[in-house]
């Protein structure tokens, strides 16, 4: 165990690390924090920071003797860089290797009997002819490595659109486009005894392939798969030997709920936690990373919406306090670039 006045390490810089650093630091331990992002938002919150390549060796050793557990925030850190932290690393880093490559993460899903989007390998011109000769369109193209917040994805609606795609220079895999009824996630926190806790599952639309809002309850068409889902990803979390936080994402269709994809990590769907829930999914990653028992994770209130802040929206943000009801978050990045997560807002409703 790791006790309260410990140093946890941050692999990251984000918004996703400055929430776990303040939940880090009600529990009295201090963060520090590594990223190769000069432009990072942890620094307001954590002790240090060390701003340094992924790859730089020497001060990624010099992080590791200042932690007493390293975790990560960012899901697409390369495995190769973390020889130095290694034996202080939760969730075990095989999570990490399994999530950033797309094939691998459904292939390894499907294995446990989880159901994904048709998928095909795609490596060639040739590969996604074949690919959308067998699974039809429409689909989308995905990059397997490094996508995120719908970047590295191309929609395919014809045959003939798919003449006019460049591909990229990267491997990919081509899926069925899925025709769902609603989106939805399981987030859930394992401990290192293998206990596992699961936050209410947010119904969650998605705007130009980002997460605009999360809302509970989720409805009827989420809620009905919620039992199998949660199966699957307490399936995933024991065949990863998981400890913290996991997220998978799913599409609720009238055939059962298919897995999208899942986040190795705390999510934003699950940013709502923080006021709307017992315990935040913040507080729980660090208590599991620590070895210490999960909080309750119970929601709140009858009702409750996340909306995310995104881009110039940020200026005006503070008209979401107008209803007392309302908990704004701004994570502190200096420029409102377009696209760019800037905050979110979670709106309890009380009154359901
Ligand atoms: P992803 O980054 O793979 O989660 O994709 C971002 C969003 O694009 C998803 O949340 C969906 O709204 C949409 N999307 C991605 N893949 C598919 C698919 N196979 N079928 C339908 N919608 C998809």
């Amino acid at each position: 165990m790791n006790k309260p006045g410990g140093t946890i390490g941050i692999l990251g810089g984000g918004q996703l690390g400055r929430m776990m650093a303040i939940a880090a630091a009600q529990m009295g331990y201090r963060c520090i924090a590594f990223t190769p992002e000069n432009d990072h938002v942890v620094g307001d919150v954590c002790h240090d920071v060390f701003v340094n390549h992924w790859d730089d060796t020497l001060a990624m050793a010099a992080f590791a003797q200042k932690c007493d557990v390293v975790t990560w925030e960012f899901e697409n850190v390369p495995v190769a860089a973390l020889g130095p932290v290694e034996q202080l690393l939760a969730p075990h880093p095989r999570a990490l290797e399994t999530a950033q490559d797309r094939l691998d993460e459904k292939r390894f899903v499907e294995g446990l009997g989880g159901r994904a989007a048709p998928f095909r390998q795609v490596d060639s011109r040739y590969d996604l002819s074949d690919a959308i000769e067998r699974i039809g369109t429409p689909g989308i193209l995905k990059t397997r490595r490094d996508g995120y917040d719908g970047k590295g994805q191309w929609r395919i609606g014809t045959t003939r659109d798919a003449e006019g795609v460049s591909l990229p220079d990267t491997p990919c895999i081509y899926e069925g486009l899925v025709q769902f009824d609603a989106e939805f996630s399981v987030i859930l926190a394992r401990s290192a005894r293998g206990e596992k806790v699961f936050w209410d599952s947010t119904a969650n639309v998605h705007k130009d392939g980002m997460l605009h809002t999360s809302t509970l309850p989720a409805g009827q068409l989420v809620e009905v798969h919620v039992e199998a889902a949660r199966r699957l990803a307490g399936q995933v979390a024991d065949a990863l030997g998981y400890v913290g936080v996991l997220t998978l994402e799913f599409f609720a269709t009238t055939n059962g709920p298919v897995f999208n994809e899942m986040a190795p990590r705390v999510h934003n769907s699950g940013h709502w936690t923080i006021e709307g829930a017992a315990t935040s999914q913040f507080e729980n990653h660090i208590r599991a990373i620590c070895g210490l028992p999960l909080g309750d994770t119970r929601t709140i209130s009858p009702g409750m919406v996340m909306t995310n802040i995104v881009g110039a929206d940020a200026d005006s943000a503070a008209h979401w306090l107008d209803d007392p009801s309302t908990h704004l978050h701004l994570y502190g990045k200096r420029e409102a670039r377009e696209g760019r997560k800037m905050g979110h807002a979670t709106q309890l409703l009380w009154d359901r």
